[in-house]
């Protein structure tokens, strides 16, 4: 077998990679009975005859641990042990000397070189191969480290990186928003204004175009010829509606307008009442019964509150089902807030619809069948928000409807 040969005798361990040790011995029959008794070991065997070859090894590979003969000729032990301490790559490998003598001065010079054990010949096999076993062992869990210190500094840079990117991303996001914030509240009070000024400056118009319609109908109704009176009651008819529209538009675009002033310690049961008193006719008309426990003072605008009421109330009698309406109002807190609800048995709303109803203008029921305008709940909706509250409606077809809203409770 070639000095330089390297060898393994045993199956490799089980999910272990094999470890390197370097046999270094100018007498070749040293070599094959270091080689005999390390055999068992499971490692990977590398010979070298002389400090120069161990060296060239040493270029190449790394070793587990290091058995070096001390006398050699050219280069002995301590020397190459020198040179092997000098390279940054191989500094830390253990070297087991081999040695024939016990001479003091050999093992100063020899653990002043980093020697980590002397082995005295004639070696015997087990204490080699334990010796060496131990080293072996600690440079895998080494070699073991290293690898994990690796991951996990790798797994710390990629980290970083997704941090970056998530900051990055954050930034760009929060720019964006605020971005979208500004434009949607410039837009918002454009849209605002225009709502304010479209409905303002449409009513005189308006009021001329349905003044008219009315005398033209009272003045030639049956004296024209054809559909005429028909088109003059379209024109009557829509122009109503049409201020109908304006009227409650303006109503919504003023609900913002009206400043902090307007905001008091308001009595909620007087709110009820008075919205109660404004659709009196109404009540007595439909036979509506209308009950409720104690309710709440609020910090709040006692009109637009009296309003909120007031388009609930009318709105549980508009939808009625075929029994007289019975609407009930509770109040109850829930933490620090009050949660206000107003109950009817009316036709009740499709819940996909649970949130559509609150916009601008949106009715369930067809146009002939409603004298509505679609705008009573986006008015309630701007009023509670107004008020920092939440609305919303829980209900089912023929189940009656639940409206909900919360208040601040403020001391
Ligand atoms: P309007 O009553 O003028 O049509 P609203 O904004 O007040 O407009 O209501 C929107 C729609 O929600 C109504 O057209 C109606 O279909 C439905 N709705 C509102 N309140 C009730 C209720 N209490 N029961 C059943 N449906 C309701």
């Amino acid at each position: 077998m070639s000095a330089a040969q390297s060898m393994s005798m045993d199956p490799e361990p089980a999910g272990e990679s094999r470890m390197k040790i370097l046999l270094v011995d100018d007498t070749p029959e040293n070599l094959v009975s270091l080689e005999a008794a390390l055999g068992g070991l499971g490692e990977d065997l590398v010979m070298a005859q002389s400090g120069k070859e161990a060296l060239r090894h040493l270029l190449n590979d790394d070793f587990a641990a290091i058995l070096l003969d001390v006398r050699m000729p050219e280069m002995d032990g301590f020397e190459t042990a020198e040179l092997i301490r000098s390279r940054p790559r191989s500094r830390q490998i253990p070297i087991l000397f081999l040695t024939g003598y016990r001479n003091e001065e050999h093992l100063f010079r020899g653990y002043d070189l980093g020697a980590v054990d002397f082995l005295f010949k004639p070696i015997v096999p087990e204490v080699l191969r334990s010796k060496v076993a131990v080293f072996v062992e600690l440079s895998r869990s080494n070699a073991k480290l290293r690898q994990q210190a690796d991951a996990l500094r790798k797994q710390a840079a990629e980290l970083q990186r997704a941090e970056q990117e998530v900051r990055r991303l954050n930034t760009g996001l929060e720019a964006r928003v605020l971005e979208r914030t500004e434009e949607l509240m410039r837009s918002n009070e454009e849209l605002q204004q225009f709502a304010y000024i479209a409905s303002h400056d449409l009513r005189e118009p308006l009021r001329t175009v349905s003044i008219y319609a009315q005398l033209l109908a009272k003045r030639y109704q049956g004296k024209l010829e054809g559909d005429a009176d028909q088109f003059i009651k379209f024109i009557v008819q829509n122009a109503e509606r049409m201020e109908t529209l304006v009227h409650d538009l303006l109503d919504f675009s003023r609900i913002d307008v009206r400043g902090m002033d307007f905001f008091a310690r308001t009595s909620c049961d007087k709110a009820l009442d008075d919205a109660i008193s404004n659709i009196g006719p109404l009540i007595a008309e439909s036979g509506a019964s209308i009950s409720h426990d104690p309710l709440p003072s609020v910090m709040g605008d006692a009109v637009q509150l009296t309003r909120l009421f007031q388009n609930l109330l009318v709105n549980s009698i508009k939808y009625r089902d075929a029994d007289a309406p019975r609407i009930h109002i509770t109040a109850k807190e829930n933490g620090d807030e009050y949660l206000i609800s107003v109950k009817d048995n009316g036709i009740g709303i499709d819940p996909q619809y649970a949130e559509k109803i609150f916009g601008i203008f949106r009715v369930l029921q067809p146009r002939d069948r409603s004298s509505g305008s679609g705008m009573g709940l986006a008015i309630c909706r701007k009023i509670v928000t107004r008020h920092s509250g939440r609305i919303w409606v829980e209900s089912a077809l023929g189940q009656g409807a639940t409206f909900y809203w919360t208040m601040p409770r403020t001391a």
